[in-house]
């Protein structure tokens, strides 16, 4: 069975494989007798599932012994509270304001402490990342929070900020909810990290979050238990039940992605090769069309989620319904943006970007 290629921004597609030895694991997990989705998370067989899910993410993306690795729940929406709660010291946060994910996150903290936007791109609809120069970062600030990828408007950091070099010794935190596992972290720039798993991870429901020790232990009194970094650290992801299946599949697509070779890479610089590779011919592709416009700047153009426009939007109808004939789905864009957007996580494979590319000229020629 060939399967359609689902552009959808999240949850998302996953990689076959995973999803196939999830189904021949769904009734009996290696003789187990059970489903993953029916042990006990304190038991032998999910406590072997969990350590190694941590311990593969780890090697894949090279964190560092002195960060955690979390496995919550509440998604990156609850981590936009679960961050000053546990980082700001009730104090101030700076925020640099890329898109509507790091707008939400400026909001949110506002709650728990004195945020001041930093910067913002709002002035260009957010088709650019404020340059880091024009940064005011304040001195006393407990934390600096940027989007790495902002899922809607499709603008990337193609390189984590040093924050040291713009005078702040601020730990930077990181929302990569739709880039994490895509390309390599520069950790030594990171003092958190945070993403849901349901755009290049696995199934939603399981938040992912690495943190630096030295951050963990210092939240506000009114946190809620289950969200103080401390006692998650300090119970493996286990002080209330963690949501095991999503733990397994992600596990599963970690396996996956330390099988991914790309010439001489392996893991995920194999996937950042093949990443930047599939985001250059759909970019190549809509900047030579007459029909298509993307109007991010090339310097920050997101390699996962890409959004565009029919230069003539009546026929955005059409566009839709002749891409699903073909099994391309979910293209269409954010209703807050509009137009068409084509996530092209880790799991779509080149194949997929080559057919949009094809039918995006076949259609352009036929409404020519
Ligand atoms: C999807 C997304 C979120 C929200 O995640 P939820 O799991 O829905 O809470 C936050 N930040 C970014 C960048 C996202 O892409």
């Amino acid at each position: 069975m060939t399967r359609p290629f689902n552009f959808s921004a999240g949850p998302a597609n996953l990689p076959e494989e995973v999803l196939q030895q999830a189904a021949m694991e769904m009734l009996d997990w290696h003789g187990s007798g059970m489903s993953v989705m029916e042990m006990s998370h304190r038991g032998k067989e999910f406590i072997s599932i969990y350590e190694n899910a941590e311990a593969d993410f780890r090697e894949l993306m090279a964190v560092p012994k002195h960060y955690k690795i979390l496995f919550m729940q509440g998604g990156g929406l609850a981590e936009n509270a679960i961050v000053p709660l546990n980082l700001s010291h009730g104090k101030s946060a700076d925020f640099i304001v890329s898109g509507s994910w790091s707008e939400k996150s400026q909001k949110e903290a506002r709650k728990y402490c004195d945020v001041q936007i930093a910067a913002t791109s709002e002035s260009s609809y957010f088709t650019s990342l404020p340059p880091t120069a024009s940064w005011k970062l304040r001195r006393d600030a407990s934390y600096v929070h940027i989007c790495t990828n902002e899922t809607i408007h499709g603008v990337e950091f193609q390189d984590l900020p040093d924050l040291n070099a713009l005078g702040s010794d601020a730990p930077l935190v990181i929302d990569f909810s739709s880039q994490v596992a895509s390309r390599r972290v520069d950790w030594s720039k990171v003092g958190l990290a945070f993403g849901g798993a349901q755009k290049n991870l696995g199934p939603a429901g399981v938040t992912l979050v690495v943190v630096r020790e030295d951050l963990i232990g210092h939240a506000l009194p009114i946190c809620p238990s289950a969200f103080n970094y401390k006692t998650v650290a300090d119970n493996d992801s286990m002080y209330n039940t963690p949501p095991t299946y999503a733990i397994y599949i992600a596990g599963l697509t970690f396996q996956w992605l330390k099988r991914q070779k790309a010439g001489d890479a392996t893991g995920v610089l194999a996937m950042e090769k093949r990443n930047q590779a599939k985001a250059k011919l759909l970019y190549d592709a809509i900047d030579h069309s007459g029909l298509y416009v993307n109007k991010v700047n090339p310097d920050c153009r997101s390699r996962m989620n890409v959004p565009f426009f029919l230069r003539d939007e009546s026929r955005n109808e059409a566009f839709l319904a002749g891409a699903k004939i073909l099994g391309l789905l979910q293209l269409k864009g954010h209703k807050s943006v509009g137009g068409m957007r084509a996530s092209i996580y880790n799991a779509m494979p080149l194949a997929g970007v080559e057919t949009l590319v094809n039918y995006l000229q076949e259609f352009e020629k036929k409404h020519a």
